[in-house]
């Protein structure tokens, strides 16, 4: 009995120490603490509560139960973020991280039949979640019995173009209630989407097996699952309608504090880098994960992906930096509008960040049209702008050497078609200052010879109260040049 006792108390211990109590927000004070499921095995992950200690709806809202459909955990990762003004909201914003790591479907080291976290909760009353990960999910919504509960998915496919898909849908269970709100999520959310193709439907219930069947048919939880589409379309917007979507709901259920683009937490510490890296029209296909992949060893980094919505409705105010991949400058120019040029445009003057690489230091440029024109470079023999792709050597000069790396001679590079570079003598913006020059060139079709060896690669100047860091070559898609790549983001935050 007494030895009982004393592991009972341990364990509580154990669990006090696992769960993170944090933060009374003076704008509505709501206690947040953050815990873990399926502790000590491959399976864990944490949730997260926000809770008003007034009374109100419990929602839950869960990401990333399909492993290849990363919007809806990257959605819920901003969500959990958010304030509300009742009840209590809880996150579980990455509920299969190994299949996440995975980009796969199924769930990593299970048998076929078992290997579908959303197939592996109870079918039928008495039946037990079938693995260790939907057991702990189970528990969790028993433990806290969410009044509703929202599961955020991707589809393949548009549903109304491609039956076989349930992409851009929300998929009810069958309960009055749950039918009302959903019609009103897509009310809001179809009202952004133009292509009459691509607007999201009303469909249920949900298969069974699946998270949102059985908290409606076992535990009478008002549940849904929420299905944007993947194909052809970035991360940025996806996250968005998911966003969009749950600020609706909270909205008719009287919770809503802010709106749907708060992406990150206001409570900061001090040495966090909030980076935005845009990743809609004009920007090529690998950029974005790239630049993630070499910034996130960043300690405190939170990277964001932008679309042009978010960027034109302001919230670049919530970040240190944005960034500009790879891709084409005139079309990301485009994409983005004249608003959007002018947000980013404002954002540098009044002391943020710009990183751009290739396409991005085309748009920072001086001398086009389009050319944001906050850095003192034009882009020069413009005609042969399609020069070639291939590896190129860079070397720092002393400058670049203090700032992005303190490698000697001649650094290999990957170029493809970025601009070539030279002081545009703009009197409204201070000089460039170069950091690496081009020691080799590439001169395809019918490029002249000569011009692009010894111009700058890399240059960083300030506009306004802000700082601009431009590449031409691609250090985020050479392999060994991630740390140079993680200067630059501290350099264009200011650290
Ligand atoms: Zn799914």
């Amino acid at each position: 009995m007494q030895q009982s006792n004393r592991i009972c108390v341990c364990l509580r211990l154990a669990l006090l120490l696992f769960c993170s109590i944090a933060l009374q927000s003076p704008a509505f004070a709501q206690k947040r603490w953050s815990c873990g499921i399926a502790q000590g095995t491959m399976w864990e992950t944490r949730y997260y509560v926000a809770d008003t200690n007034k009374p109100g709806p419990v929602v839950m809202i869960v990401g990333g139960v399909h492993g290849n459909e990363p919007a809806g955990a990257r959605a819920a990762e901003h969500i959990r973020h958010w304030r509300i003004t009742k009840g209590k909201l809880i996150v579980l914003p990455r509920a299969n991280n190994p299949a996440l790591k995975n980009n796969s479907r199924s769930m990593p080291a299970l048998p076929k039949g078992r290997s579908n976290l959303n197939r592996n909760f109870p079918k039928a009353d008495g039946d037990r979640p079938k693995c260790t990960l939907s057991k702990a999910i189970w528990e969790l919504i028993g433990s806290q019995r969410p009044d509703w509960l929202l599961d955020l998915h991707e589809g393949s496919d548009f549903t109304r173009i491609n039956s076989k898909s349930v992409g851009s849908s929300v998929i009810a269970a069958k309960m009055p209630e749950v039918a009302e709100l959903a019609g009103r999520m897509l009310d809001t959310l179809n009202e952004t989407i133009e292509d009459p193709n691509k607007k999201f439907v009303l469909k249920g219930p949900p298969v069974n097996g699946s998270l949102a069947r059985a908290a409606a048919e076992r535990l009478k939880i008002k549940s849904m699952i929420l299905e944007t589409t993947y194909k052809d379309q970035p991360i940025s917007r996806r996250a968005r309608q998911h966003r969009i979507m749950v600020h609706r709901f909270l909205s008719d259920l009287a919770m809503a504090a802010g709106g749907p683009d708060v992406l990150v937490s206001d409570a900061r510490p001090d040495d966090a880098i909030y980076v935005a890296i845009y990743d809609a029209g004009g920007v090529g296909g690998k950029g974005p994960g790239n630049l993630e992949h070499d910034l996130r060893p960043i300690p405190n980094i939170v990277l964001r992906r932008v679309g042009v919505a978010e960027i034109t409705g302001g919230v670049l105010k919530q970040f240190d930096v944005v960034i500009a991949p790879g891709g084409s400058g005139s079309k990301q120019a485009r994409a983005l509008g004249d608003d959007g040029c002018r947000a980013i445009v404002e954002f540098v003057e009044n002391g943020g960040g710009y990183a751009g690489f290739c396409a991005g230091a085309y748009l920072a440029s001086n001398n086009y049209t389009w050319s944001l024109k906050i850095i003192d470079a034009d882009v020069i023999d413009r005609k042969h702008w399609k020069r070639g792709t291939g590896q190129v050597k860079i070397e720092l000069t002393g400058e670049g050497r203090r700032l992005l790396s303190d490698e000697p001679g001649l650094i290999d590079i990957r170029y493809a078609n970025g601009p070539i570079l030279a002081p545009a003598q703009d009197a409204n913006i201070p000089d460039f200052k170069a950091l690496a020059h081009f020691r080799t060139e590439i001169n395809k079709n019918n490029a002249p010879e000569g011009v692009m060896k010894d111009t700058p690669a890399v240059i960083v100047g300030r506009y306004g109260h802000g700082r601009v860091f431009c590449s031409s070559p691609h250090p985020e898609s050479t392999e060994g040049l991630e740390p140079l790549v993680r200067q630059a983001i501290r350099w264009s935050a200011g650290r």
